[in-house]
């Protein structure tokens, strides 16, 4: 069986390596929080004492890490994996980072015979903890076929979406949407709490037209609007999305006016108490601003027609 590398046990880490070591696989682990390492405890894994004894023991690395600077920092730092790794070994990036970070990491580790891919994760961090994330991948067909085992123990839904570094373009465009919605909701549900209006029929209405969304459907109901704001997904992580959207736009000489607002307004909840909230917590942040009194649903309340599915 090859050895697993595994970098990055955080929120979504933890649970896609927890799954690998449900499914068989055999990890080495690290994180550079030792408390992440000591909450993750599975029996299929050892925990590594650095980046550098992953790389002179595993055959697949997998990062799983905030953002580009750490990806950096793992794969090309002195004492990273490339400067341990050897020919033949992959690793599998599967942080949102930029992508030109990504197209970098390739051609540095192309010379040492090191394969990168790129698999960052749709869906919610509670799809992660059931093993039913998706997948965007940006591989070589070669590369595809080695990570697939991987993959499939991980999530539901595989996209190969084509060469190295289309995956993490792919996960921009989809991101991008995805956290544009909270600040859209944020604002739609603020004036309806103002108007005074019933927040289930409100729901219950939008649901019926072609107003609803992702969000709406698969995280609202279950999370600010029952109250927890605990993360999933920070708004930081999600403010560092936009910058990335944004960033990415401005090469390519795309506009993207509605994404340079809600950044802002993304800038403003992360440099204040909710930062570390799930990035449902948008409404509660345009409510504090406003004096808007936050909308809940009832504990045993009516979940919209599509929350149930
Ligand atoms: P997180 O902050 O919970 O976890 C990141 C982990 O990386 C932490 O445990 C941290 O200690 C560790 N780390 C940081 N620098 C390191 C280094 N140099 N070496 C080793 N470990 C290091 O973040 P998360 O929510 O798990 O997100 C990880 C990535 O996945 C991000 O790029 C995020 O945008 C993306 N993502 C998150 C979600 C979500 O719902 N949370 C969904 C899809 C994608």
């Amino acid at each position: 069986m090859q050895q697993i590398g595994f970098i990055g046990l955080g929120r979504m880490g933890n649970p896609m390596a927890s799954n690998l070591c449900k499914k068989g696989f055999e990890l080495l682990v690290y994180d550079v929080n030792p408390r992440a390492i000591a909450a993750f405890g599975q029996l299929n894994a050892e925990p590594a004492t650095s980046i550098a004894d992953i790389a002179r023991a595993c055959d697949i690395v997998i990062t799983m890490l905030p953002s580009s600077a750490q990806v950096e920092a793992v794969v090309l730092g002195a004492q990273g994996l490339l400067a341990h790794g050897r020919a033949g070994q992959l690793i599998l990036d599967m942080s949102t980072i930029d992508p030109n970070t990504t197209d970098l990491l390739a051609e540095r580790a192309s010379p040492k015979g090191i394969s990168v891919v790129d698999a960052p994760v749709g869906r919610l961090a509670s799809h992660a903890d059931r093993g039913e994330s998706l997948f965007m991948v940006g591989a070589s067909a070669e590369d595809f076929e080695r990570v697939l085992p991987l993959l499939r123990a991980m999530g539901t839904t595989i996209h190969h979406c084509g060469k190295v570094g289309a995956g993490m373009r792919t996960k921009l465009v989809n991101n991008y949407l995805a956290i544009v919605s909270c600040q859209l909701n944020a604002e739609a549900l603020a004036l309806a709490q103002r108007f005074g209006l019933d927040l289930e029929k409100t729901l219950e209405v939008i649901d019926g037209t072609t107003a609803f969304n992702g969000q709406l459907r698969m995280n609202w109901p279950t999370k600010v609007l029952k109250g927890d704001i605990s993360a999933g997904f920070t708004i930081d992580l999600a403010h560092k999305d936009l910058s990335l959207i944004l960033d990415a736009a401005n090469k390519a000489k795309v506009p993207m006016p509605v994404a340079a607002a809600a950044r802002e307004m993304f800038s403003a909840a992360r440099a204040g108490r909710y930062a570390q909230s799930d990035f449902s917590a948008m409404i509660d942040v345009l409510c504090d601003l406003a004096a808007i009194e936050k909308p809940r649903l009832a504990a045993s309340g009516i979940q919209t027609p599509t929350a149930r599915e």
